[in-house]
């Protein structure tokens, strides 16, 4: 899952962006409103952690920005806390929660789940196919009911092709999703997840599609 992070305060951002990395997003982190926006425009992003205060374009303007320009980009915005005005303005130009600061980093996570599961129109917080499940909360994988352990790019590649079972995601998208998490990527790195969770989850599970790139279901 590919997240933008839009927050100015230096020691909030270092923090939200590594304990988002070890929840499994890549983190693309701004500091300024007007950033923030071109990036949100120009690439695509699973979701959006928006600050309200940001210089050179204020989040509320971002977030108009953004809806204006047809960005179904789910958005979960920080506020300042007892600030009720910003709050109910943030959500009517189309924001999709909030948090009010100072607030739990494990709230956080859990409402980023539930938002990114409402975007693609699940109920269910599980991740499933055939005899696979993935909890996205806990973490964890299971193939007929027994834990199977996977690293944390293997979790990541399965998560992302399991959240979009029956379409083809590209390697390209893959190995953005990985992205992050080494300083380099070898060039056969993502085939040799793809062998692994193939051979940990059953030859079956992943398909690969010639010239396009890997599907599940
Ligand atoms: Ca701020």
């Amino acid at each position: 899952m590919r997240l933008l992070l839009a927050e100015d305060d230096p020691l909030l951002g270092d923090g939200l962006k590594s304990a988002l990395q070890s929840e499994g997003y890549t983190v693309d982190w701004f500091k300024d409103g007007r950033q923030s926006l071109e990036a949100a425009l120009n690439e695509s992003f699973d979701v959006m952690v928006l600050d309200l205060g940001l210089p050179n374009l204020d989040g509320l303007d971002v977030l108009r920005e953004l809806r204006s320009r047809k960005s179904t980009v789910p958005v979960l915005i920080l506020t300042a806390r007892g600030n009720v005005n910003e709050r109910v303005t943030g959500l009517d130009l189309g924001a999709d929660d909030y948090l009010a600061k100072p607030f739990d980093l494990d709230e956080l996570a859990a409402r980023l789940r539930s938002l990114i599961r409402r975007s693609q129109g699940r109920s269910s917080p599980l991740l499933e196919h055939a005899d696979v499940v993935l909890d996205p909360a806990a973490q964890t994988v299971r193939k007929n009911g027994e834990e199977v352990e996977l690293t944390l790019k293997e979790f990541i590649v399965l998560r992302y092709l399991l959240e979009s079972r029956g379409r083809v995601v590209s390697r390209s998208r893959l190995e953005e999703a990985m992205y992050g998490w080494d300083v380099e990527i070898g060039s056969n790195a993502l085939e040799v997840h793809i062998y692994n969770l193939r051979k940990k989850l059953g030859q079956q599970l992943i398909k690969t599609v010639r010239g396009s790139g890997y599907r599940i279901g």
